[in-house]
This record gives C-alpha cells, sequence and structure tokens, in this order.
C-alpha cells in the first residue's frame, strides 16, 4: 500500500463530493488500478455484510470529525492485522498516514483507534492488513463508533422560510407558521431527551416562488445560515422527476458537518402539509442527517449501500417489514447530488403503510405524519451520541 489514492477527476469538490457513481471510484495511483471503497457510518448498526471484504479489497472510507476519536471495532481472531490508515492531503488525494495495531476488547473484539488529522470533517480511508503487509484475516463485522460515546442534550436549528411560499401571503402568517413548526419539533425531540434551540429567518419576502428540482445537482439558497446548528429551508415546492408521490422533503444520508458545508441542510416542502406535519418530516430528515437509516430499507436505499444485508436498521426496536420490498410501482426516487445518499421523502399509499412500524419516525414513507414521531431507546442513544460527535 505504497500508492497515493485519491478520489478520481473531481476530487477538488473535496468534501462534499464522495464515491460512487456521481464522483467516479478511488483510484489507486500507485497501482494504476482502479478501487471501490465503500462507506461506512458513524455508529451503523446494520449487518454490512460487505464492509468485512472490502476492508481488505478496497477500504472503507468514513467521515471523522476534528477533535474526535474513532473507534473501528472488528470481530475477528486474528491479533497481529492492523489498519493502514489514509488522510487526505491538500490536493484532495488519500496519502497513508500510519500503521494502527489492535487492541484486544473482549468477545473477539478487536479495537483499532483512529484519530483525525485535520482541524475541520474530512474523509479517511482504512484497509485490513496483516503484519507482514499481506492479505489480512478475513473479519466477521466491522464497526465504526465514537470513543467517547456521551451524549449531546441540545441542537440547533434554524429555519429559513425562501421567497414567496404556497398558503403563506404575508410575514405575519409565516412567522405564525414557524410557531408552529418549531413547537411540534422541539416537542418530538423533548421526548427522547433533546433540547432543540430554534430560530427563524425570512428571506427575501419579494422574490419569485421558489421551486426545486432534485436532480443530482446542487443548489445554492439564499439566507443566513445558522453558523453552529442544522439550517432547513423552507421552498415553495420541491420537483422530482419520477416521484410516486409528492416530495416532502429532503436530506443527505449523513451530514458531512453539521453546518458548515453548504450541502449541510435540509430541504423542506410547505406544500407537504400543515406547519405540525412538516415538522414531523423536518425530525425523519434530521434523524437522516444524524446518521439514522430508514427502519426498513427501500431497494433504493440497499442500491446505494450494494449490499443487500442491509435489509433493516439493525436496531432491535424496529423489525423490518418485507413489504417495502415489492413495490416497484410505488418506488420512490433516490439521488444522489454529487454521489451523496440523500433520502427523498414522499408521501406513502396504501401499499407502503403498511407495516407495523409506520409510527416509527425512520418509516420511510410520510404517512399518518401526526403519527409518525416513535424513536425506540437504541435510536435515541445512537441520535444523541452522534449529535454530540457532530457539534
Ligand atoms: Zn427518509
Amino acid at each position: 500500500m505504497n500508492g497515493m489514492l485519491k478520489f478520481g477527476a473531481t476530487a477538488a469538490i473535496g468534501a462534499a463530493c464522495l464515491l460512487l457513481t456521481a464522483c467516479g471510484s478511488l483510484v489507486d495511483m500507485g497501482k494504476n488500478k482502479t478501487v471501490a471503497p465503500r462507506r461506512i457510518f458513524l455508529n451503523d448498526v446494520a449487518a454490512n455484510d460487505s464492509l468485512p471484504s472490502t476492508m481488505l479489497d478496497n477500504g472503507l472510507v468514513f467521515v471523522m470529525q476534528p477533535g474526535e476519536n474513532y473507534r473501528l471495532r472488528l470481530k475477528t481472531t486474528a491479533l497481529t492485522d492492523s489498519i493502514v490508515f489514509y488522510a487526505r492531503n491538500s490536493s484532495g488525494d488519500f496519502t497513508p498516514v500510519r500503521n494502527i495495531g489492535g487492541v484486544a476488547a473482549g468477545g473477539n473484539i478487536r479495537s483499532f483507534t483512529l484519530t483525525p488529522t485535520k482541524t475541520s470533517a474530512e474523509y479517511y480511508l482504512a484497509f485490513l492488513r496483516a503484519a507482514n503487509g499481506g492479505t489480512a484475516s478475513l473479519p466477521d463485522s466491522v464497526r465504526l463508533v465514537a470513543a467517547d460515546t456521551t451524549s449531546a442534550p441540545s441542537v440547533k436549528v434554524r429555519l429559513l422560510m425562501v421567497r414567496g411560499l404556497y398558503g403563506l401571503s404575508n410575514n405575519t402568517a409565516k412567522a405564525a407558521f414557524a410557531r408552529a413548526f418549531h413547537t411540534e419539533l422541539r416537542s418530538i425531540y423533548a421526548a427522547y431527551g433533546i433540547t432543540v434551540d430554534t430560530s427563524t429567518v425570512i428571506v427575501d419576502t419579494t422574490g419569485k416562488a421558489l421551486t426545486l428540482v432534485f436532480n443530482g445537482d446542487f443548489v445554492s439558497l439564499p439566507g443566513e445560515r445558522k453558523s453552529d446548528g442544522i439550517n432547513m429551508y423552507l421552498v415553495d415546492s420541491i420537483r422530482s422527476e419520477g416521484a410516486a408521490g409528492m416530495v416532502v422533503g429532503y436530506a443527505p444520508r449523513e451530514a458531512f458537518d453539521l453546518a458548515l458545508n453548504p450541502e449541510s441542510r435540509l430541504v423542506l416542502n410547505v406544500r407537504g402539509g400543515t406547519a405540525a406535519q412538516m415538522a414531523v418530516t423536518a425530525a425523519h430528515e434530521m434523524g437522516h442527517f444524524i446518521g439514522l437509516r430508514h427502519t426498513s430499507a427501500t431497494e433504493t436505499d440497499r442500491s446505494f449501500d450494494d449490499d443487500e444485508s442491509n435489509r433493516d436498521d439493525g436496531f432491535s426496536s424496529t423489525p423490518y417489514c418485507s413489504i417495502l420490498t415489492k413495490r416497484a410501482v410505488h418506488e420512490e426516487v433516490f439521488q444522489a447530488p454529487r454521489g451523496r445518499a440523500y433520502c427523498l421523502r414522499v408521501t406513502g399509499t396504501a401499499a407502503t403503510c403498511g407495516c407495523s412500524d409506520v409510527t416509527n419516525l425512520m418509516y420511510p414513507y410520510a404517512c399518518n405524519q401526526a403519527g409518525q414521531k416513535t424513536l425506540g431507546a437504541d435510536q435515541q442513544k445512537f441520535v444523541r451520541n452522534n449529535l454530540r460527535v457532530l457539534q
């Protein structure tokens, strides 16, 4: 592993650009071969059967926040295999930083501690290698966790109401919407021990109403962002070709950082429901933003992972619902600007709202939104830890 690895032709895009379709695959410049690493997500407990072998062959890519120690926890009986840890240099190329040995962590778990080399959020890459530099033993599983498992009790959220909005003809109506929205959003997360500190900005009141087309291109939106919180943009409508239902909102599958990167945002459709209903969608998208999966993976979720083992999120509180695999007619659109995974939340149908876990906040479809606020204890713990890591 002497070679330098980089994001293909789009390396200059930097942090916003990730592997897979839109960005091309990583190129091992030393060996002149294309490799295809996979993403591993913080505290993810889905099966992820494809990750152990990829860790030997092509590497795992993950985001680390500054000032935070992480651990790769491998279930393996191999005691001498080590992690080759790559960071990105100023050109955006992955270059090897160091070899990291593991320590026993009980129950055939070897734990490898990773420390970020950058002062801002960044992608890193890791391979597993044998002590002699050869092929390592195949682990049974691999997880990425934060070394510090404590929780964050709060998060800041800003609602940016962009230009003309359907049904909200003046600033008084917009302010009333914002109050109701924030009240519901605070209530949902308060039930899970998280205080949401809310603020609102009404942006460009005389501007033409904005229809955002979700087609893989990043569109910047106006308004003063909250520099240390989650920014939510409310627009007049969202359009996406091929969507089976109305797109009520979308967000990245995982935030790169909480606030600094322009793509760190939620986008909401004012036509998606009442203020209180839209707060439920916002709470759902916040869940993704913080790293939660859908309770049951849709076909497109699994397609993005390219891992059929991830049919459920791995939490014991959210059993898998099989009917979501047999609904080609109702397939939601799930695109990935610059290769990033997004959740595009659409209104459900009788066929897609029939699972027992339809009341969970992370159910894939907007069904009876007022009744879709539940998080299991395991999901709550995940959210509180990831929130602390992100801020
Ligand atoms: Zn979703």
